[in-house]
């Protein structure tokens, strides 16, 4: 049976999201910002907590882990390089190990940029794949703890799955992301496009998220610093891809 996702909002602009095997019943929170939401999401679908998966250690996604850990007892599964940084941690994940929720199987993509060792969880059979704040969509995370190289390698990782793979995120940020790109790539019609589905979107109340990643390929700068008219767009034909993406990244933060 395929998978079942709820999205609701969480702090200011952090997404949460349920997954949910029909199966066994089984559930995960991918990341939890805070207890109550992902609380008014289980009881609203009537789906039992099982599970969190964390992306990453920063506060705005494991805050309300201890709360719905002790209150569910479920299990707490973090990326092992930053699980020293997150609450009641139960299990480790590691790049290329599958996690499962119940028939859900999903494998763990390392994404180190944002924060050193991030996992990105990919559910290949679901075509589903929870980036934490590594990508957005139109965007990408601040390179915290990681290099600028390392972030680029990270979007490749990403863009290399299949076009009909729907990104789910941390934060609300596209609106703000397109208004970004548009100076990048101002005649990019894939990025119209996606501008007209969210200012749709935004208009009826509605995230933003999940997004598809052929759209993503097609109109996020940051996963096209390797495209020739990006790099010139930034006065850097023929500079490496990631020196490309360091000054759109480098950019972005000033913007
Ligand atoms: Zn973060």
């Amino acid at each position: 049976m395929p998978a079942q996702t709820r999205l609701f909002m969480c702090l200011k602009d952090n997404f949460g999201v349920l997954l949910h095997d029909p199966g066994s019943g089984r559930t995960a929170a991918i990341d939890a910002p805070e207890a109550a939401p992902v609380e008014a999401a289980l009881e609203a679908t009537g789906w039992k907590l099982s599970d969190i998966l964390v992306t990453h250690h920063h506060g705005d996604h494991t805050g309300g882990i201890e709360e719905l850990k002790r209150r569910y007892r479920c299990r707490v599964l973090a990326p092992e390089g930053e699980a020293g940084g997150i609450p009641a941690v139960d299990e480790t994940m590691r790049e290329g190990d599958t996690v499962r929720v119940g028939a859900i199987e999903g494998r763990v993509i390392v994404t180190p940029g944002h924060t050193a060792a991030p996992a990105t969880l990919y559910f290949p059979a679901d075509k589903l794949v929870f980036a934490g704040d590594t990508l957005f969509s139109i965007g990408c995370g601040r390179v915290i703890e990681g290099t600028m190289e390392q972030m680029w390698q990270s979007m490749l990782k990403l863009r290399a799955l299949p076009d009909d793979t729907m990104v789910h995120c941390g934060h609300e940020y596209t609106l703000a992301n397109i208004r970004f790109a548009k100076t990048i790539e101002p005649d990019n019609k894939a990025l119209a496009a996606r501008e007209r589905e969210v200012t749709a979107l935004l208009a009826a109340g509605k995230p933003t998220a999940p997004a598809r990643l052929g759209d993503e390929k097609a109109a996020n700068p940051f996963l096209r610093a390797d495209v020739p008219e990006v790099a010139k767009a930034v006065g850097m034909a023929g500079a490496p891809a990631a020196e490309v993406f360091a000054e759109i990244r480098t950019r972005k933060n000033k913007f």
